[in-house]
């Protein structure tokens, strides 16, 4: 028999999905790695079971224990489905901003959810200071302790992700990728994915797709942590300050792309391939057209397909959320 023992056995070994409209525009061959296909529906998955792991092995966790985390969302997501499934409880904080989705998500999966405003990162009560505060204060008065995951500064998350994201796109293309592009919310994809590439071939390149608004794409051009002019309604990425992981990236090229450039992308998607997408996939998309556009045609490209986009469903595919933002609307939303 071909069973899987749990839930962490179906996370992960998800496909490379060949991407045809933008492979065809480019002349390149751009393969989306499949991560909404995790039960947790997101690429968080990996960062999840990554970090409660390390966390075993350290003897840091005990059973019963409890997993407080600060999220956008799918990490908390992640996290609640596993600690439901090893015997942990969770805790999640999560800016008030993130899509009413995934607040229902984990309220559907019963996370103790604590929303906080989204302050900027130098305010105490910002959502991964206040889970900080939090963890603290749950490994104080809870029977089997807590500990706080540190998904942005824990390297147990770029390491998931190069002993598996990155193997797999490796053997996945028989070791025949050119290049690699994903943004950054912790920068454990990127991180992750780039050493293990770079281990197996220096020569793959890695680019960096950032969000308007986030420090990236400057940092990595030019060494300067300066914020790319405009914003994103994207979630889960786009950021300000280098953090553990994103310090053990390795990147040969930044590009800063517009929501209004990325949408198309991810609208065509679904309208032509069958695919709805979440909003970092559109910028990881627009990031592996520009590198292809760099490389030329005949090259292979893997980005990440990071979660569905009915977690978005409310903003991502609502004409009046778009049309107020002055951002593009799908044709058949647009009556
Ligand atoms: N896309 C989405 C939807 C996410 O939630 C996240 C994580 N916050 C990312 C992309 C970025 O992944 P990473 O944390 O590995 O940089």
């Amino acid at each position: 028999m071909q069973t899987a023992a749990d839930v962490t056995q179906l996370i992960g070994n998800t496909p490379l999905l060949h991407l045809r409209q933008v492979s065809e525009r480019t002349g390149c061959t751009i393969l989306g790695k499949a991560e909404f296909l995790n039960p947790g529906q997101s690429v968080k998955d990996r960062t999840a079971l990554g970090i409660i792991r390390a966390a075993e092995r350290a003897g840091e966790l005990e059973p019963g224990g409890r997993i407080v985390e600060g999220t956008a969302g799918n990490t908390g997501i992640g996290l609640t489905l596993l600690a439901n499934a090893l015997g942990y409880s969770s805790t999640v904080v999560m800016p008030i901003t993130q899509s009413k989705e995934k607040i229902d998500t984990l309220e559907l999966l019963g996370a103790d959810l604590h929303l906080v405003g989204a302050t900027s990162y130098t305010d105490p009560n910002h959502y991964i200071h206040t889970a900080e505060r939090l963890a603290n204060d749950y490994a104080a008065r809870e029977p089997h302790g807590a500990i706080w995951a540190r998904q942005f500064d824990n390297l147990a998350n770029m390491e998931i992700h190069r002993d598996t994201t990155g193997e797999e796109i490796w053997r996945q293309t028989d070791g025949k990728v050119d290049g690699f592009v994903c943004a950054v919310g912790t920068g454990g994809t990127l991180a992750g994915v780039s050493t293990a590439l770079k281990a197996h071939n220096p020569a793959v390149q890695i680019g960096i797709a950032d969000p308007a608004g986030a420090s990236l794409s400057s940092y990595f051009g030019t060494g300067e942590l300066s914020p790319s002019e405009g914003n994103s309604i994207m979630e889960g990425i786009g950021i300000n300050h280098v953090t553990g992981n994103v310090a053990q990236a390795r990147v040969d090229h930044a590009w800063s792309i517009s929501d209004a450039e990325a949408l198309p992308y991810l609208f065509d998607l679904l309208q032509h391939e069958g695919l709805c997408l979440g909003g970092s996939s559109a910028i990881n998309i627009a990031g592996a057209v520009k590198l292809a556009a760099e490389l030329g045609p005949g090259h292979t490209i893997v980005t990440i397909l990071c979660d569905y986009g009915n977690r978005y469903q409310s903003k991502l595919f609502n004409p009046v959320f778009l049309r107020n933002k002055d951002l593009p609307v799908p044709t058949w939303l647009d009556i």
